[in-house]
């Protein structure tokens, strides 16, 4: 999935616990096809918003 506006992104690890906002989604035909990584070397899941 491309990153797209308001998308918040969160680090599985609980010890890190990091999380980003997607403030600028990805331009169209730009790829973005996968999670953004954290700077721990994880990869970061989408939260699902409420
Ligand atoms: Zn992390």
């Amino acid at each position: 999935m491309a990153l797209k506006q308001d998308e918040v992104y969160r680090c599985p690890d609980p010890d890190c616990g990091c999380e980003v906002t997607v403030t600028k989604g990805v331009a169209p035909g730009k790829g973005g096809n996968q999670n953004p990584c954290c700077s721990c070397g994880k990869k970061m899941v989408k939260m699902v918003k409420k």
